[in-house]
C-alpha cells in the first residue's frame, strides 16, 4: 500500500499522532495553516469523499465526532473552529486518503479562496 495516510496509521512513518481509537486516528499537520492544524482520518482507507459507500456512514460521523471532541478539548469548540474535507484536484486534495481538517485557534474567512 503506497498512501502516505496508511503509511501512518501503521506506524510506517512518524506522526505527531493526539487521537486514536479502533476506527480513527487524529494526528498535527506537518504544515500547519493556524495554531491548530489537526487531521482526522478512517482507519479503513477510502481514497476520496466520491467512494464513501452507505456501509460506512458511521464512519464518516466518527470524523465528525473526533473533530468536536479534539476541539473541545483543545478549548476552542466554544469560540469556534474549521473542518474542511477536500476531494479531488480543484477541490485541493493532495493525499488520497480521505481527511477532515480541523483548524483553530484563530478566526478565519469565508468563502474559502
Ligand atoms: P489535502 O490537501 O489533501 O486536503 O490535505 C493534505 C494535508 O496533509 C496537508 O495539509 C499536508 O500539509 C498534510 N501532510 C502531507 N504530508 C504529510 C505528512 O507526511 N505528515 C503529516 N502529518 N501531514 C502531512
Ligand atoms: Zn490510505
Amino acid at each position: 500500500m503506497e498512501c502516505l495516510f496508511c503509511k501512518i496509521i501503521n506506524r510506517e512513518i512518524p506522526a505527531d499522532i493526539v487521537y486514536e481509537d479502533d476506527h480513527v486516528l487524529a494526528f498535527n499537520d506537518i504544515s500547519p495553516t493556524a495554531p491548530t492544524h489537526q487531521l482526522i482520518i478512517p482507519k479503513k482507507h477510502i481514497a476520496t469523499l466520491n467512494d464513501i459507500e452507505e456501509g460506512e456512514l458511521a464512519l464518516i460521523g466518527r470524523l465528525q465526532f473526533t473533530a468536536a471532541q479534539l476541539a473541545r478539548q483543545q478549548g476552542f469548540a466554544d469560540d469556534g473552529y474549521r473542518v474542511v474535507m477536500n476531494c479531488n484536484e480543484k477541490g485541493g486534495q493532495t493525499v488520497y486518503h480521505i481527511h477532515m481538517h480541523l483548524l483553530g485557534g484563530r478566526a478565519f474567512t469565508w468563502p474559502a479562496g
